[in-house]
């Protein structure tokens, strides 16, 4: 059962060159803002904001994206879906949640203001000029989702790994 509200498109976005297009159809499950060593590495600035959402609620809508392995922090890997064009990153799939999560890049959205962070991450090695907001939880490494994400997100976590069984 699905609630059709919720699945109405939420937001669009796309790459540089605007071959690649994409659509979310729904809020994400949740919003990490990682300053690691390695997505400041990856984006070439102080941090990453990744949009946590179900595969099946990112919709292609024109081009097809290019997904190259590229080594990760946890030593597992990540998959980066770029543009075959001009290359930009759209979304990433990890090894721990796999195929069924995608972390899309929130500045790829054309509205990247919609998502802001609901979770500061690894702000252990956080660029020390970037001041995070009082009211944002952070944290100097990972969290556990269940002591942080709103209930619904849970939820659809939840159904999310019923279905991976
Ligand atoms: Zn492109
Ligand atoms: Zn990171």
């Amino acid at each position: 059962m699905t609630d059709q509200a919720e699945l109405a498109p939420f937001a669009e976005g796309g790459c540089t060159c605007r071959q690649v297009r994409y659509r979310l159809t729904s809020r994400p499950l949740f919003v990490n803002c990682c300053h690691c060593r390695w997505c400041q590495r990856e984006t070439g600035s102080a941090f990453a904001i990744n949009a946590m959402i179900e595969a099946d609620r990112v919709q292609l809508l024109q081009g097809e994206v290019e997904v190259m392995d590229t080594p990760s922090q946890s030593g597992k890997g990540q998959k980066i879906s770029r543009c075959p064009n001009c290359h930009v990153a759209v979304w990433s799939n990890y090894a721990g949640s796999g195929d069924a999560v995608r972390f899309v890049r929130v500045g790829t959205l054309d509205n990247p203001d919609l998502l802001p962070p609901g979770i500061h991450i690894f702000t252990a090695s956080k660029q020390p000029w970037v001041l995070l907001p009082p009211g944002t939880p952070a944290v100097s490494e990972y969290y556990k989702a269940a002591e942080v994400w709103p209930k619904e997100s849970l939820e659809r976590r939840a159904a999310l790994m019923g279905k991976r069984k």
